[in-house]
């Protein structure tokens, strides 16, 4: 069957929802009329175009931008979706083939901009063909007081009574004169089922902590918890065993949970997590999807999670009661190599890769950021937010140093031995380590050899990883891992642009308290 899940990833090749999203989807699916509001760059279009492809029927899809039709339309006919668009900017072929479509039932989505609604046979088409579901995008172009007023928009109410199919509305303007607006206009004043929760979730502390002695670390956190319940995402399937038996030899009430289980007992750990207090489940992320406990109070992740989205919504699973909870994600240069070469060795076609990249590239600026840790991530999906006094760098500030020269050197020694090693051996060039392998190559006569004795191996180490963390270097499948330049390093190396990095604080997990329950 086709669920939005299934097709998230199959069409569109998102691993999880971003905030916001799967709500509105299920009130969508559901039929019931929906007004959407969300940050711009939030999403919207995902909200409308999933529901159209889980339906049967045509979902119309009313927006004022042809330039952003035109595009959406194209985006979707390369996933293999029929879309359609009836606009002032098509051609007469483009407009019958558009007919054609639609006559054979082909057509999952069809575009129109509102003007399209005062032509006559507009109407009378819609009412032939099996509109199930009406979108509106930019709804906040029916308020006579706003800026963007368009008169056509008000056909749509029309519309919607002709047709008698739920409507879903979607804006970025959420001011509330515009929004009772939109329902009077829109929903003849009937309550829409409304969302218009921003994306921040106050209430669950934000850290990040580079990954030392990985089992150690989510431990000592856990160990300070315990007694509450909590959820630690794992990588693998094996790690989540190995790490439930440490726990439970830590004396914690701790399961297990991965795909690779069968359903009755995955069944027996959701419902074990369900009613007692203070298990700990330490899981793929397989886990979580059905789960709707509201005290979890922490989410750790031993690994780091494949995407911004993904990780947003995994720690996302803490604190739906609003009390504090706690999430800490453990990072380091092998989880970057590890999730790029997933990427590159995955079946997706290059355009998508590059996409999955950027989406890792953003996490991987969260988990390296200098300063509010919440400004990173709601920045990401679109908001501002001044700094969020919770998270583990408003709790502490990072030291950070220019480290220009330092990213230099690094590059230097890279380029110099042919883009072909990985960062211990650089390092040892570096610092003017002359290991067996180094005088092997003869390294040792490379003018980069020692040129960095000034910092120690473990400063070399966060500055390695902070190079990969932002994609200044990447890792090289074909090449065992070895590091190569990308192009974003090349105005530092030319010394147009300077940078800073973290002096690494390399912080116990369980340093901070733990939330009173
Ligand atoms: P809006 O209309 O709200 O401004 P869009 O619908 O254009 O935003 O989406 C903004 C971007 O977010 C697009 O590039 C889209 O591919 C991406 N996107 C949407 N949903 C997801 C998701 N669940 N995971 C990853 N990327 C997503
Ligand atoms: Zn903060």
């Amino acid at each position: 069957m086709n669920t939005p899940h299934s097709l998230l990833a199959s069409v569109f090749g998102f691993s999880a929802f971003r905030p916001g999203q799967e709500e509105i989807v299920d009130a969508v699916l559901a039929g019931r009329n929906t007004l959407a509001i969300m940050p711009t760059g939030g999403g919207k279009s995902l909200c409308f175009q999933l529901p159209a492809l889980c339906r049967d029927g045509v979902t119309v899809v009313i927006s004022p931008l042809i330039a952003l039709m035109r595009d959406q339309v194209r985006a979707l006919r390369e996933v293999g979706v029929e879309a359609g668009a009836l606009t002032s900017g098509n051609t007469d072929d483009e407009t019958e083939a558009v007919f054609q479509a639609l006559d054979q039932g082909r057509v999952k989505l069809l575009y129109m901009a509102p003007e399209r609604l005062a032509s006559p046979g507009t109407l009378g088409l819609l009412r032939r063909i099996d509109v199930r579901l009406i979108a509106v995008d930019e709804a906040h172009c029916v308020s006579q007081w706003g800026h963007d007023f368009r008169p056509d928009y008000l056909r749509i109410g029309e519309l919607r009574r002709t047709l008698d199919v739920p409507l879903a509305a979607f804006t970025a303007t959420a001011d509330e004169e515009t929004r009772a607006e939109i329902v009077t206009r829109l929903f003849d004043g009937q309550a829409p089922a409304t969302f218009l929760r921003g994306f921040d979730r106050p209430n669950i502390h934000l850290a990040f902590a580079v990954k030392d002695t990985p089992r150690a670390q989510i431990l000592a956190f856990a160990g300070a918890r315990k007694g509450q319940s909590g959820i630690v995402y794992c990588g693998t399937r094996a790690k989540t065993e190995t790490l439930a038996q440490a726990l439970r030899e830590a004396g914690h009430a701790a399961c297990f949970y991965h795909g690779g289980m069968e359903a009755e007992e995955r069944r027996r750990v959701e419902v074990r997590f369900q009613q007692e207090d203070g298990l700990i489940v330490v899981a793929t992320i397989a886990f979580g999807m059905g789960i709707d406990k509201p005290d979890i109070r922490w989410v750790a992740h031993a690994d780091l999670p494949k995407s911004i989205e993904g990780y947003y919504q995994e720690i996302g699973r803490a604190g739906r009661d609003g009390a504090p909870a706690e999430t800490l994600t453990l990072y380091g240069p092998d989880d970057i190599r590890l999730r790029r070469s997933q990427i590159d060795e995955g079946a997706a076609p290059a355009d998508r890769k590059e996409a999955d990249h950027g989406r890792l590239n953003a996490l991987l600026g969260l988990a390296e950021a200098t300063a509010c840790r919440r400004q990173v991530l709601l920045g990401y999906f679109g908001e501002t937010s001044p700094p969020c006094g919770n998270c583990d760098l408003c709790d502490r500030p990072v030291d950070v140093f220019d480290a220009t020269e330092a990213v230099r050197k690094a590059l230097s020694a890279i380029l110099r031995t042919g883009e072909w090693f990985g960062a211990g051996h650089l390092i040892d060039i570096l610092t003017g380590t002359a290991t067996p392998k180094v005088k092997e190559r003869g390294h040792d006569q490379l003018p980069t050899f020692a040129v960095g004795r000034d910092l120690s191996k473990p400063a070399w180490g966060a500055v390695f990883r902070q190079m990969m963390g932002r994609d200044l270097v990447r890792p090289d499948a074909e090449r065992y891992g070895a590091l190569r330049m990308t192009d974003a390093a090349r105005p530092i190396l030319r010394g147009e642009q300077s940078i800073s990095l973290r002096r690494d604080t390399i912080q116990s997990a369980g340093a901070r308290p733990a939330v009173k329950s």
